[in-house]
């Protein structure tokens, strides 16, 4: 395995029955039994260090291989079953959230402490403008059936989506950083779903 790969795994924890080093805290490679991951963060189910710039291949290599220790089809009924069941849920959101670059720089955001969504709405100058022109020239388009002006809207959002996905990674990999940084994560952020909206409309 490659030295930045061996850098992005933490180290092992002790299984709390036989006390073995396990390779995932989900379950334990020597006696089989599962764990409880409650109050893990995404990171810590797959055993990775939580940065913004994963190595997506380990992050694939770490969900199959937990996958396969903790499948409900290998914990039969009953208690650890309804465990397996739990903790694959879990893990299936982990990967989902991680192998995302904008969820995995929301949730770096959330367990750095920066504002939520919920309660931060800010977007960028001049992206509220921006979208509303946008999605006027996207409307005269169709009414026109203008292809050519059509595809020019759709290159402008790709443009302004993949400027935006830059500026997230920019300042997600400064993370923790200052209130001031992460609150410009959060305006990038929310200025992020318009495009995105924009690009799902079209
Ligand atoms: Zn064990």
């Amino acid at each position: 395995m490659p030295a930045q790969q061996q850098n992005q795994k933490s180290p092992p924890a002790k299984c709390t029955a036989c006390r073995q080093p396990m390779s995932s805290p989900l379950f334990c490679d020597n006696c089989h039994c599962l764990h409880p991951a409650d109050g893990s963060s995404h990171f810590e189910l797959l055993s990775l260090t939580p940065t913004f710039d994963l190595d997506l291949a380990l992050l694939r290599h770490q969900y199959l291989q937990v996958s396969r220790g903790i499948h409900p089809d290998y914990h039969g009924s009953g208690a650890e079953g309804d465990m397996s069941v739990h903790l694959s849920a879990q893990l299936n959101e982990a990967h989902r959230v991680l192998a995302d670059p904008v969820l995995r720089a929301e949730y770096l955001l959330e367990l750095h402490g920066g504002p939520a969504a919920t309660g931060d709405k800010s977007v960028l100058a001049g992206v509220l403008t921006d979208t509303l022109e946008l999605r006027e020239r996207i409307a005269d388009a169709k009414a026109g059936a203008d292809p050519a002006a059509l595809q020019e809207c759709h290159a402008q959002i790709e443009r302004r989506h993949a400027t935006a996905l830059a500026q997230i990674a920019t300042l997600a990999r400064q993370l923790p950083g200052a209130d001031e940084l992460r609150a410009r994560l959060r305006a990038t952020l929310n200025s992020m779903k318009y495009y995105q909206k924009l690009r799902a409309e079209l």
